[in-house]
């Protein structure tokens, strides 16, 4: 059985007295000890995703539809209390894009840490485990206990983040693009120190992230999500060495590689993801896609079998399956 299970998740949110669908019947599994990436483009519902996971504001009073069992219970029926123990001790932890927003500016990091410890803890006890849990992360210096988040660097910050989600040994750890507001270095250095962190522990991971560079590096299975669906989804090995759906290929071709020539040498994908006002029926990549059909804007694309768990939902995709004789 998965760790979590979601099945034909969907999340629709009020925005200016207009009901909005922004995920719209995803599904997907994270493995215990699994490392699985949502990755698309900013406005495609990747973060309202890992909200709806323990109904995070802004997704607590939200429409949800389908289900998301986690650890076998299914976490869009729970309420109060009981979605409160899914959020603590051995169940799902979050670390968010900028540590400096969610560290408290005016409290020192050993505060912040000790409220993240089980209560009960003597002194002496929970500064050992601080310490630890910070070493874990690589920051072994006791005097980041006293030190305030303004006098951390960005990476710091973040670690500091890492070691605070992982004091509850959370089973599942959401992280949504930790490393965007990080400069290159810092990206590498956390992305390691979360691999590193939660593979020791057991504790499985979901990425958040725009970056398929790091999804490459990190994570074992992958779903492409555009405009509140997932297009395509299966292992790392299969998704990114032979996407299958246009976007999923257009999104591959615009990550740098050491072999590849400048920046200027990049592929890109022409447009941006409509407003979800704008999503209609049928595929909502058609006016961006290169193998677009007329069918493509009035009906859903199919999901096409690729092969194991490779999937992608696409009418060219189905023709070419068809027309090789496979589909
Ligand atoms: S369904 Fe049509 S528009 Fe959508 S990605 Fe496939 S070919 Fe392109």
């Amino acid at each position: 059985m998965s760790l979590l299970s979601v099945r034909q998740l969907r999340v629709a949110l009020e925005t200016d007295g207009r009901r909005l669908e922004i995920v719209r019947g995803i599904s997907f599994d994270v493995g215990a000890g699994g490392f699985h990436a949502l990755v698309g483009e900013s406005g495609c519902g990747k973060s309202v995703t890992a909200m709806a996971l323990t109904r995070l504001p802004p997704v607590d009073g939200a429409d949800c539809g389908g289900e998301v069992l986690f650890q076998g219970r299914d976490v869009l029926g729970l309420r109060g209390g009981s979605l409160r123990a899914v959020r603590g001790r051995g169940g799902i932890a979050y670390i968010f894009q900028d540590p400096m927003s969610a560290l408290n500016p005016v409290l020192r990091v050993g505060v912040q840490m000790g409220e993240a410890l089980p209560a009960g803890m003597g002194r002496a006890a929970m500064r050992e485990r601080m310490l630890e849990l910070l070493a874990a992360v690589d920051l072994p210096e006791a005097r980041i206990l006293e030190a305030f988040p303004c006098e951390l660097s960005g990476g710091m910050a973040q670690r500091v983040c890492l070691a605070m989600a992982m004091a509850s040994e959370p089973a599942l750890l959401v992280a949504d693009e930790p490393t965007t507001a990080l400069d290159v270095v810092a990206q590498k250095k956390v992305l390691e120190l979360l691999e590193g962190v939660c593979r020791r522990a057991g504790t499985s991971v979901l990425l958040i992230t725009h970056n398929l560079g790091l999804v490459a590096r990190h994570a074992d299975t992958v779903s492409v999500m555009y405009a509140g669906r997932i297009v395509e989804s299966g292992s790392v090995e299969a998704v990114l060495g032979a996407p299958a759906h246009p976007y999923a290929q257009g999104l591959l071709k615009a990550v740098p590689t050491l072999e590849g020539g400048g920046v200027e040498d990049l592929a890109t994908i022409p447009g941006r993801v409509p407003s979800p006002a704008d999503w209609g029926r049928g595929c909502t990549f058609a006016p961006r896609c290169p193998h677009a059909m007329p069918i493509c804007a009035q009906v859903d694309p199919p999901e096409v079998r690729l092969g194991g768990s490779h999937a992608a939902w696409c009418h060219w995709v189905a023709g070419n399956r068809s027309v090789a004789g496979v589909g």
